[in-house]
């Protein structure tokens, strides 16, 4: 009965998002941007502040590989003058360099290819996606995101799209994990075992790169040393509305 009571008080809990703009969404960390100009620094560049090599200096020009950046918030604490947060989280991408901010050069055409390439092969898939999920070897952050897409608040299957377990019924490879040496093999006969056309997302930044833990005896150094990625998504670990942007960029059902 207090069940009962307690979902009549709160409510419809279910996100609107994509249908609309959810102001919830908008208040995760999306990624990091630059403020300013590669800064002269005593016996130090600017890129040692960072623990997994994210920042670079192009030409005295500042760039944050959000594929490498596992928002830790130590270049922003550190540099408020230099580096700031973008909330937000549309963070998925159709190309690796797409992650770097700000873009590098070329990156939209390469994207604009990407996506019609992908509109066409995934059109069949608008309804009803199923999706496999494989664990490469992460730390278990992911996991919890991608269990709660299934909660009500998230709630991807009032979108059509299914969690499988088998991947001879999946349409979509939600990747996880930095590509541990020893998920080589099996995430290959996963990959074979998925019937075609077949979309791979490399969930956070271990999938994109290796994370904290590449280069590594243990890993591969992100997934696409293993197989083609066509969909990238930042974060460590990515939020749960970060990876359904992912499914609906994954599947032409939003352009952005
Ligand atoms: S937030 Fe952390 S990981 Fe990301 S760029 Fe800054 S220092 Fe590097």
């Amino acid at each position: 009965m207090p069940w009962v009571l307690r979902g009549l008080r709160d409510g419809v809990v279910t996100t609107s998002y994509p249908r609309r703009a959810d102001p919830y969404a908008d208040g995760f960390p999306g990624t990091v941007k630059p403020l300013g100009h590669d800064p002269i620094l005593d016996g130090r560049t600017v890129e040692d502040l960072c623990p997994t090599g994210a920042i670079r200096t192009d030409g005295g020009m500042l760039r944050v590989d959000s594929g490498r950046c596992i928002l830790c918030g130590r270049c922003v604490v550190q540099r408020p003058d230099l580096f700031g947060w973008t909330p937000g989280s549309e963070t998925a991408r159709l190309t690796r360099d797409a992650l770097v901010v700000p873009e590098l050069p070329d990156t939209d055409d390469a994207v604009e290819q990407l996506r019609a390439e992908l509109a066409a092969r995934t059109r069949m898939l608008r309804r009803s996606v199923h999706v496999r999920h494989v664990d490469a070897g992460s730390d278990g952050s992911e996991e919890w995101e991608v269990l709660a897409l299934l909660n009500p608040v998230y709630d991807v299957h009032r979108l059509g799209i299914f969690f499988t377990a088998s991947p001879r019924h999946a349409d979509v490879l939600l990747v996880t994990g930095a590509g541990s040496h020893g998920m080589t093999e099996p995430l290959r006969r996963t990959l074979e075992a998925t019937p075609r056309p077949v979309v791979v997302i490399a969930a956070g930044v271990d999938a994109a790169s290796g994370g904290l833990v590449a280069p590594g005896y243990a890993v591969a150094g992100g997934i696409a040393t293993l197989l083609d990625v066509d969909v990238w998504v930042p974060g460590a670990p990515p939020s749960p509305f970060s990876l359904l942007h992912a499914l609906l960029l994954a599947t032409g059902r939003i352009q952005r």
